[in-house]
């Protein structure tokens, strides 16, 4: 027989699938012009024209012997020297390439900290609703993942009484994933203060360290000129996961950094035994190709605008319909208040060709997500699809 494990998450990815298989049936069914799928966080918008030229460039102009290698398992010193020369002009800190390790996107940058930090046992604490996939990354290192519920009542902000109930003597960490996956909300610097201001009261109420590891994909995708905070400077126990899939497109190239400030308890051995990670887990070292262009491209943008338009008319469709959502501040998805059972909305959706993922796949039921990383059009045309499932609830206005 297999692992235990593994055949637990064999259960819960099938649902990931069946929406997939739902959609290509959908999809053969009526046209796929006639499907409007807001399942997925794949950007729909192309990686920019210079990151494009770059990786041909690169390729073509690079000793192949020098582009294939394998290299340090931290990554190209070069390369980190520039990511870590990027932070400090956007943040004003102070890190150097021995600061920064290139990962294999976020989830591989997340995987490593994981198991630079947990011993079975260790706690790992999230807010509600969160990115489920951090459940299997914690299990992956035997510790336990303790969810703190959802913040309704403050539209999704991180609730820091509700942290401070629940850290433990055996909390190793907290994952803060801000623009959030699903909720689109971006979490104030008032909400971190608070935070900050719990973790390093119980660190010193149990003598231990509690580190934030702060999960960014998102973070270059944000409107209205709001940002999320940059979290070093707030608590000195932070660790950083960074990626490119969202911010240039990139998702299949796999690439990304982590973060270890100097001034992090244990910061030496964290980097050193995260460099061992990234070697162990069989990742080895970040995609070499992938290092050398996002080097050169760390100050392009991917389109935000072509998301921010996605994002108004998604709002004003669906709140015009009747749906209550919450207005994002940045990422790409929707949270919208389902009127009844999310699942059961969800099925519903389907019976109009829409697809979305219920609030339950984020641990916080009575809500779906809308992923509008979508075609602008496919938006406007879903908007009669989502009016009659409003009306079929009795929301119309
Ligand atoms: N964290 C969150 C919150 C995400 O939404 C995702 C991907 O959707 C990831 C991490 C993983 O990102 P990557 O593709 O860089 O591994």
């Amino acid at each position: 027989m297999i692992s235990a494990k593994m055949i637990k998450m064999t259960e819960g990815g099938s649902a990931i699938r069946a929406m997939f298989e739902e959609g290509a049936r959908l999809a053969a069914q009526y046209g796929r012009e006639n499907v409007y799928d807001f399942s997925l966080g794949n950007p729909n918008i192309p990686a920019p024209e210079k990151v494009r030229e770059s990786i041909l460039r690169v390729a073509r102009e690079t000793d192949p012997m020098e582009l294939h290698g394998y290299m340090s398992n931290s990554g190209y010193p070069e390369v980190r020297a520039k990511v870590a020369a990027s932070l400090n002009r956007r943040f004003g800190t102070g890190f150097d390439e021995n600061n920064i390790i290139m990962t294999v996107g976020a989830a591989g940058g997340l995987n490593v900290l994981l198991k630079t930090l947990l011993n079975p046992g260790d706690e790992v604490l999230v807010f509600a609703p969160y990115f489920l996939e951090y459940g299997n990354y914690v299990s992956n290192f035997d510790g336990v993942l303790k969810a703190i519920p959802a913040n309704i009542a403050g539209n999704f902000q991180p609730d820091a009484e509700a942290l401070r109930a629940a850290v433990t003597p055996r909390t190793k960490a907290l994952i803060l994933n801000n623009p959030n996956n699903p909720t689109g909300v971006i979490y104030t610097g008032e909400s971190i203060k608070a935070i900050a201001s719990v973790l390093e009261e119980k660190q010193a109420e149990y003598g231990t360290s509690i580190y934030l590891i702060s999960d960014e994909p998102y973070r270059e995708l944000a409107y209205d000129g709001k940002e999320a905070p940059w979290l070093t400077g707030y608590y000195r126990n932070t660790l950083v996961g960074y990626s490119w899939s969202k911010s240039l497109s990139l998702p299949g190239e796999r690439i990304g950094y982590v973060v270890i400030p100097s001034e992090c308890d244990d910061a030496q051995l964290i980097f050193d035994a995260a460099v061992i990670a990234n070697r162990i887990l069989g990742f080895v070292n970040a995609p070499s190709l992938q290092q050398r262009v996002v080097a050169e491209c760390l100050d392009e943008q991917t389109d935000v605008a072509a998301y921010d338009r996605n994002r108004r008319t998604l709002y004003e469709g669906l709140t015009g319909a009747g749906f209550e959502c919450v207005y994002p501040d940045g990422a790409f998805y929707m949270w919208v208040k389902t009127p009844g059972d999310d699942r059961e909305f969800s099925e519903r959706a389907k019976r109009h060709n829409i697809l979305v993922v219920p609030g339950t796949s984020f641990a916080c039921p009575g809500y779906v997500r809308v992923a509008y990383c979508v075609s602008h059009d496919m938006i406007v045309r879903s908007l009669p699809a989502f009016r009659a499932l409003a009306a079929e609830y009795g929301l119309s206005k």
